[in-house]
């Protein structure tokens, strides 16, 4: 099995040095197990985040071993009743081409036909159930809000423009990178107005976006994004804190807010979140998104990196902006 291994803590944007790719000689399954060749393993700018040896929600990557993460894959070799060859599976073993161990590690999942298994670590999977729980059980959208949405062209990103626009909100808003990002946004996505965050000033970018103010916003970048949304936000208006990618690669702490006592006198709410303590919302996320999802509702887009030797190469070009969409990594194909 080829594996990726985290080898020293990156200081600032990661490089080569601090991995190392190596060859794993599998040992034969014992009962109970299975063996699993996958099929797509996810990059994640969490990842970056366990590359710190900090405590955090998920514990750091320990040195020398390899790199969990999403992944999903298919049953090649099974000592396990639970599953057979051939089932669709997910789990968390990572940056691996081939996983295994004991059957409970990996969950059956139901295909799709035509469709790639990768939308399982996307648009059905956790990027858009992280999507949902922050705009409803987070930041309570309702019907006729402005939502406005940084990280807008990524996995989490179109996916919260797309299902706010669903369930009514009044006036969608995204920013993003670059302009074929801000086209794409408004062309296949359907927000209202988008802006280039790097064509200067995210502030007044996002006054002009919305004349009337914004009630919603899903944070995913932290930083000036936050300190806009504050200045622009409506009395009442309420943020989702998903995530702060413009200071994941950073040595220096980052600059915070200053316009906070704008929370006092607008009566804002700002809430984090992390996606791993709100799952039992899964099935009423499933069952209102994955409709969408088949109708063509809501599209979706996959960056495909091809080959496990190319994964820290896939993570890098998420950190650089290079996805459209979820980034994975396709195994085999
Ligand atoms: P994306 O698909 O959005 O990929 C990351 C994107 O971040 C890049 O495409 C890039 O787009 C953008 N980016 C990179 N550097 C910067 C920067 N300095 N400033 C602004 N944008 C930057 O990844 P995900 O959808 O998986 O994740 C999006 C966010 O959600 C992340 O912050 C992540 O940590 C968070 N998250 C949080 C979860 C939770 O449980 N709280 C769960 C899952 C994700 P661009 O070209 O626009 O710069």
């Amino acid at each position: 099995s080829h594996q990726w291994q985290l080898m020293r803590r990156p200081v600032g944007v990661p490089v080569a040095e601090d991995f190392r790719y190596v060859s794993v000689e599998l040992s034969p399954l014992a009962d109970g197990e299975v063996r699993v060749t996958n099929e797509f393993i996810s990059v994640d700018p969490y990842m970056r985040g366990r590359m710190n040896d900090v405590k955090s929600y998920t514990p750091p990557y320990v040195l020398g071993e390899t790199m969990v993460g999403g992944a999903i894959g298919r049953v090649t070799e099974s000592r396990s009743d639970a599953l057979a060859v051939g089932d669709l599976v997910q789990h968390f073993q990572g940056w691996r081409d081939v996983a295994q161990g004991a059957a409970a590690q990996f969950r059956k999942t139901n295909e799709i036909a035509g469709v790639a298994s990768s939308v399982f670590l996307g648009a059905l999977g956790m990027t858009s159930l992280t999507a949902w729980v922050g705009l409803f059980v987070i930041a309570d959208m309702q019907p006729g809000d402005t939502v406005f949405v940084s990280g807008a062209a990524g996995a989490v990103g179109s996916a919260v423009g797309q299902i706010a626009r669903s369930r009514g909100a009044g006036r969608v808003i995204g920013s993003a990178g670059s302009d074929e990002k801000v086209a794409h946004l408004i062309d296949r996505y359907g927000f209202d107005a988008a802006f280039n965050y790097k064509m200067g000033d995210v502030a007044g970018q996002l006054a002009t976006a919305a004349p009337d103010g914004i009630d919603v916003y899903f944070d995913n970048v932290g930083g000036d994004h936050l300190e806009a949304a504050i200045s622009s936000f409506n009395d009442g208006g309420r943020a989702a804190l998903c995530g702060a990618i413009s200071s994941y690669n950073s040595s220096e702490p980052p600059v915070g807010p200053r316009n906070m006592s704008m929370l006092t006198t607008k009566g804002l709410m700002l809430k984090g979140f992390t996606i791993g303590n709100y799952l039992e919302y899964s099935p009423q996320f499933a069952a209102e998104v994955g409709p969408l999802v088949a109708s063509g509702k809501i599209v979706y887009d996959e960056t495909v990196v091809d080959g496990i030797d190319n994964a820290l190469e896939a993570f890098g070009a998420l950190m650089r902006g290079e996805n459209l969409g979820k980034m994975v990594v396709r195994i085999g194909g």
